[in-house]
């Protein structure tokens, strides 16, 4: 069950990646406009004293962020933003089956699983795990909005740095810098995509799993990490430990994808059974058109 979880989960991953790594590629071009005045502006602050250079270059810099502006206005912004959210919403119901299949319901995760491994195998799987809560699509519409904004901000943050390194302290021209900072960019897309797409995936799968945790009784869960060298000490220390649900672990987090913690996470939690589980109804195997 798990394995075909994760098989799902990385194939889905890799089909957001690409998405976003175009849409932050393609930023490198949406900031020539504004490289192309910053000749006059490095010719000016260049003249200044040494000490007054780098507030000078920050203020120069801080204009960028009125981009993030504009970005949130695009056609781009707004396609990234539906595709995330189509996504986002496919990682909560991979977790929500995969918890729902931890928490022990044979007749459902049986078919669950069924229908899982068709639809990995044979993409003309007629049938899926439709999740019909409005509350929780209302909720992961946001998730993609707020996904949008923070690859935007970082996209922003990235090219701050470039322009600081390359064009104020070493003096690259302005073509250069336009020409490297495509290629910057499509270097790096891979690399930040990959982070914001595991660090979602995260958040909607930790959400799922622990939202169906509530619903069907569980009382207690027990997180479990990876083992491995990359595992953060903070999830070091909560490997193992079990709390009430809805109680915070040692890091503070209430579930894996809770907070700031979730970048990059790959931590889970397991459930303690208790007698007394209902089903929740929040979402259905349905035929997919
Ligand atoms: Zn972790």
């Amino acid at each position: 069950m798990t394995q075909v979880r994760l098989q799902l989960e990385r194939s889905y991953q890799k089909q957001l990646q690409r998405f976003l790594a175009k849409w932050y590629a393609s930023f490198g071009r949406v900031l020539r406009p504004y490289l192309s005045n910053l000749r006059q502006e490095s010719l000016r602050i260049k003249k200044l004293p040494r000490a007054q250079r780098k507030d000078a270059t920050n203020i120069v810099l801080s204009e960028l962020d009125s981009l993030v502006t504009e970005i949130k206005k695009s056609q781009e912004f707004y396609d990234y933003q539906e595709y995330t959210y189509v996504w986002l919403v496919r990682f909560y119901e991979l977790g929500a089956i995969d918890a729902s299949a931890s928490i022990g319901y044979p007749a459902i995760s049986t078919r669950v699983n069924k229908a899982l491994q068709r639809v990995y195998v044979a993409k003309e799987e007629k049938r899926r795990f439709e999740l019909k809560d409005g509350l929780i699509l209302f909720m992961l519409q946001d998730r993609a909005y707020f996904s949008s904004v923070l690859a935007a901000e970082t996209m922003i943050r990235d090219a701050k740095k470039l322009i600081r390194d390359k064009f104020f302290k070493s003096d690259s021209a302005v073509e250069e810098l336009a020409t490297e900072m495509t290629t910057t960019f499509d270097n790096m897309s891979i690399k930040r995509a990959r982070t914001i797409v595991r660090t979602e995936s995260q958040v909607a799968i930790g959400n799922a799993t622990h939202d169906m945790y509530k619903r069907s009784g569980i009382e207690y869960h027990t997180w479990l990490s990876v083992g491995d060298k990359q595992v953060r000490p903070a999830h070091k220390d909560n490997d193992g430990t079990t709390v009430r649900v809805g109680d915070p672990f040692q890091s503070g987090q209430i579930h894996t994808g809770d907070g700031p913690l979730a970048t990059n996470c790959r931590c889970s939690t397991m459930p303690v059974i208790i007698d007394g589980l209902s089903f929740w109804g929040g979402g259905a195997l349905l035929p997919v058109i």
